[in-house]
């Protein structure tokens, strides 16, 4: 099959769909693969390692639409994309259809074949292709909090480990999913005394058996929340209830209760954030101070470590890529669940339930 791979146009978009390692992968397997000129240099592959991969480097974002099959990217298409889009094209990316209409109706215009990463699910009802983002979501939420704990970032100044004969900070993990591991993982290492909260038991005993002893679990619960945020240095915010808004486990009137300079990061803010008082924040300007507790609410956390967040998209696509690229969509899609799961659009029809839903389409 011929592949290709476009250079990102979406503001603030370092990633890449391919590394030059998926290219020698698809070449194995008999494939062209064409990548725009710089496409991965913001993740730091340059063109030259495309090359001695095996791909060919077209000067052009139209060049690599106009002679692909299958385009494989990182984020949906954007407008100046749709006319490079040609009718049974595949494209491979994250499309979050349910969020846009205007995307919706340009790609069932277009007649284009939309597999969308973040529905592909596996037959446990995970889903490998957005596990990868929270894993790095997880672990940055705490790189993030340890520095905004720093008096001239505005925290309380405390280091996360404590020295010896001085007491770790206190982190407190409200959501035990992949975020919410990662992140007690990462704050149990640094030597903070760490409590996880969740609605689960299974979650809760799962966690109590493979975590360091620095880490504690909790039952999530009003009573619970509400004592563990007064001694709190830092709060992770990592609750997800599929499909629906994040519940908001610390209210506004509760802020009060904490200690000037406490670090929240809201991870779940793309989800409406689990502390009512976290509205999305950027990379240029990460946080706000309310009633003196700093809030980091950046919605797009992998987007400031391109190279980790490639290498970690691109270890769970490239097999399914590679799948698709070998039997053709349909044949992939016939053969396996869990791509199957992905397909959203196809023959002008949308083939996923949640969209159909979304914008009153038919399914
Ligand atoms: P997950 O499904 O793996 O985990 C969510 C956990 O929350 C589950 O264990 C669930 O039992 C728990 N939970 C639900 N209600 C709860 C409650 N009231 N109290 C405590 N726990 C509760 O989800 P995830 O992959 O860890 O993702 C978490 C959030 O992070 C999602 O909203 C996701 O979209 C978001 N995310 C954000 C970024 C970013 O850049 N900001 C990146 C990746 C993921």
């Amino acid at each position: 099959m011929i592949i290709g791979v476009p250079k990102e146009i979406k503001n603030n978009e370092n990633r890449v769909a391919l590394t030059p390692a998926g290219v020698s992968e698809m070449k194995k397997h008999g494939h062209i693969v064409y990548v725009q000129a710089t496409a991965g240099l913001g993740s730091g592959f340059a063109d030259e390692e495309y090359a001695q991969a095996g791909a060919v480097i077209l000067p052009t974002i139209e060049e690599v639409y106009a002679i692909a099959e299958m385009i494989i990217k990182v984020k949906e298409p954007i407008a100046s994309e749709y006319p490079l889009i040609k009718k049974d094209q595949l494209l491979f990316t994250y499309f979050h259809f349910a969020s846009s209409e205007e995307l919706t109706h340009a790609m069932l215009e277009k007649g284009a074949v939309c597999l969308a990463y973040e529905t592909v699910e596996k037959t446990d009802r995970s889903l490998p292709l957005l596990v990868p983002m929270s894993e790095v979501a997880g672990r940055m939420a705490i790189q993030q909090g340890a520095k905004y704990l720093e008096k001239p970032l505005k925290g309380r100044g405390i280091l996360l480990g404590g020295v010896p004969g001085v007491p770790p900070a206190k982190v407190l993990v409200l959501g035990g999913g992949i975020v919410g591991t990662q992140a007690a993982k990462m704050a149990a290492g640094l030597g903070a005394q760490v409590t996880i909260m969740d609605l689960s038991l299974p979650r809760l005993r799962q966690l109590d058996d493979i975590m360091p002893a620095n880490v504690n679990t909790e039952m999530s619960n009003h009573y619970n929340i509400t004592r563990a945020i007064k001694d709190a240095d830092l709060i992770v915010g990592a609750v997800l209830i599929p499909g629906a808004k994040a519940p908001h486990l610390i209210t506004r009137d509760m802020l009060k209760l904490m200690r000037p300079g406490t670090v929240v990061v809201d991870v779940a803010v793309d989800q409406g954030g689990c502390i009512e008082t976290c509205t999305p924040t950027t990379h240029e300007n990460p946080t706000f101070i309310i009633d003196d507790i700093v809030h980091y609410c950046v919605a797009n956390m992998p987007g400031a470590v391109p190279y980790t967040s490639t290498l970690a998209l691109t270890n769970a696509t490239l097999p399914y890529a590679v799948q698709l690229a070998n039997k053709g969509w349909e044949k992939a899609c016939a053969e396996n669940e869990e791509l199957k799961k992905g397909l959203n659009v196809a023959n002008g029809k949308i083939l996923y339930k949640g969209v159909a839903e979304a914008w009153n389409l038919p399914f």
